[in-house]
């Protein structure tokens, strides 16, 4: 068995099965984790220039509304 990331022999309780994947060390699984970046079940690296450029906009007008209506407590209060 060798592992999915580094290519090298899995032995044991060293290592994993990561689903739908392979084997891999307990590392280099971790080490791939940090490296993913996921959100949800999205996976932002997966994304073209013009996903995530949609995407940082939506960040940034949902950011704009919650802080928008923030500021309006205590103004719209009855
Ligand atoms: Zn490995």
């Amino acid at each position: 068995m060798l592992c999915i990331y580094c290519k090298k022999p899995v032995f044991g309780n060293i290592g994993l099965t990561v689903p739908k994947e392979g084997p891999a060390h307990q590392n280099c699984y971790q080490a791939n984790q940090a490296l993913k970046r996921t959100f949800q079940h999205l996976e932002i690296r997966e994304l073209n220039d013009q996903e995530l450029k949609e995407l940082k906009e939506l960040v940034v007008a949902e950011e704009n509304s919650r802080s928008r209506s923030l500021d309006d407590d205590g103004v719209d209060l009855f």
